[in-house]
């Protein structure tokens, strides 16, 4: 190349598309300030579930100002940007979460929140117990960096702003699956999608992601025990729901200990709800049980509500009583169930090499299976895509994570140094999804 061929080329690099030379880390950087402040407001103004108003309206006008195509109003506050970068490619949905909890902030910061909000009929403290604030504001700042290399990346973005991720109040629907039933996929069907979220158990500048069933199943049942009343002092006059259920209750416990592989997987099913009687002296005519079962793979999750219905049946049975099941089929009822919030391995492969290649391999880390769930694998089900949802480290440096408060605690506190961590992390994953950095 002649010495002048290659001085244009450098001048042309310069003028027109600087941030093909820039990293994740230095777009991050120089975005950070204006993350930072966006993650203090919102942490500030949260708001609680289907009631995101302002946030998502904040969410909208961003993503405007930056370029994007916007939809609003899905699933009642959510919102979606999408964008088309230079050349043809692949298609990626990037989700982020909104909400904020019933929960009174007992953290001393400048921008403590001191909001307050309506749920189940009571007034409440409403904080960002759960970091969405964070997702909130590394998300955009990702959409920011996208719409800087434009020109530069292949396919199309999807940013989903999603309302009510820690469940709809009562009686409404939210969330991911509501966001669903609104179209969100309508024009734009994703080959891929990707999630993250901030966690007190791990310390800041540390990722995790784990291939597989990485967070749990949840499927939330109700058992109706019918017997028929009788005096205390005379039982055998009547059929006691009380002794049946408490048999219904020992007997599930082996569906755990011996009915599934603990090999593969562990499960959980947990009695969280016992209710039945008036008075010591009367023998009910009912008594109601609710629970939830937790699983990491969807073979294991129909295996356990299937014998936590026939243990049921067959135990009341036993005890000449009968049950009313509400046990859900998978898939039947999305807005009380979540599926295996599932790691596909192939893209997990992916998305951990950007991880590496964004923090470095000695801060990236094999997740621990996480026993909560989340509605986020219902949006790469819905398309179906794959789907990869990955962890931030929110406790401070020198701080055991172990026994940090937790998320949804008075006292979760985020280190922003995570807001650094996590928007390079998404923004080298989409980078590298979007055929950047010439990989
Ligand atoms: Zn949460
Ligand atoms: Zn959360």
């Amino acid at each position: 190349m002649r010495p002048v061929t290659l001085a244009a080329a450098v001048l042309v690099a310069l003028s027109s598309a600087a941030s093909a030379e820039e990293t994740a880390q230095q777009s991050t950087q120089a975005l950070l300030p204006e993350i930072t402040a966006w993650r203090r407001d919102l942490h500030e103004h949260p708001e609680l579930s289907n009631r995101e108003l302002r946030t998502s309206k904040f969410v909208a006008t961003e993503l405007k100002k930056l370029g994007y195509t916007v939809r609003t109003g899905i699933a009642k506050t959510g919102v979606t940007g999408t964008i088309k970068f230079g050349k043809p490619g692949p298609k990626l949905a990037i989700r982020a979460d909104m909400d904020a909890l019933p929960v009174t902030e007992d953290v001393d910061l400048p921008f403590k929140s001191i909001a307050k909000g309506e749920y189940a009929g009571k007034t409440v403290g409403v904080m960002h117990a759960c970091g969405h604030d964070a997702h909130t504001a590394m998300t955009l700042g990702v959409a920011e960096a996208l719409a800087k290399r434009k020109n530069e990346l292949s396919g199309e973005v999807m940013f989903i702003f999603q309302p009510a991720e820690e469940g709809a109040p009562p009686g409404e629907e939210g969330g991911a699956p509501l966001m669903v039933k609104d179209g969100v996929f309508r024009d734009f069907k994703p080959d891929a999608v990707i999630g993250m979220h901030v966690l007190s158990m791990l310390n800041v500048g540390q990722v995790s992601v784990r291939e597989g069933g990485a967070m749990a199943s949840s499927d939330t049942f109700r058992i109706v025990v019918h017997g028929r009343q009788s005096h205390g002092a005379m039982p055998w006059k009547g059929v006691d729901p009380i002794v049946t259920a408490a048999d219904i209750v020992m007997s599930a416990q082996t569906i755990v200990s011996r009915e599934l592989d603990l090999n593969a997987n562990p499960a959980v099913v947990t009695f969280g709800v016992f209710n039945g009687g008036e008075r010591f002296n009367i023998v009910p005519d009912k008594a109601v049980l609710d629970g939830t079962v937790r699983t990491f793979d969807e073979t294991m999750r129909q295996q356990a509500l299937t014998s936590l219905g026939r243990i049921a049946q067959n135990v009341a049975e036993a005890h000449g009583a009968t049950v009313d099941l509400e046990i859900p089929k998978p898939g039947a009822d999305p807005f009380h169930s979540n599926p295996v919030n599932y790691n596909d391995p192939a893209l997990t492969k992916r998305v951990r090499a950007s991880l590496v290649k964004a923090n470095g391999a000695d801060n990236v880390s094999e997740a621990e299976r996480w026993m909560a769930s989340e509605d986020f694998p219902q949006l790469g089900n819905a398309v179906p895509a794959p789907s990869v949802y990955f962890l931030i480290g929110a406790t401070p440096k020198g701080q055991d994570a172990k026994t940090a408060p937790s998320n949804h605690s008075p006292k979760f506190f985020l280190d922003e140094g995570a807001l650094a961590v996590g928007t390079q992390s998404m923004l080298q994953v989409a980078i590298d999804y979007l055929g950047g950095g010439g990989s």
